[in-house]
């Protein structure tokens, strides 16, 4: 069974987590206009064979979206942390740095 360590909750089942997308993939900014830049971004994905990044989402957890290097081939989990970077450096911190005055 797929089992995926989230760096809030622990080691969960598959079940609880939703599958997103590449987490390999840049959007282009909003003021971009080119069309084909768009169209790359939200249509061609990518089918690798071994080690890649994806984001998955805690949906019955803590709810939060996960980087998660998976190897397609074996399916083995490796690196797992937050997408948003401000919650990757909050967990970081030791729990008395978390506190907010
Ligand atoms: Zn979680």
């Amino acid at each position: 069974m797929l089992r995926l360590d989230c760096p809030v909750c622990g080691l969960r089942d598959h079940d609880e987590f939703t599958y997103l997308e590449d987490g390999s993939i840049t959007y282009p900014k909003l003021t971009n206009e080119n069309q084909d830049d768009w169209f790359d971004a939200v249509y061609l994905r990518e089918n690798p064979r071994g080690r890649h990044v994806e984001k998955w989402h805690h949906t019955f957890g803590c709810r939060t979206v996960l980087l998660v290097e998976r190897d397609t081939l074996t399916h083995v989990i490796g690196k797992i942390k937050p997408a948003h970077p401000k919650i990757a450096a909050a967990l970081k911190q030791p729990a008395t740095a978390k506190k907010r005055s």
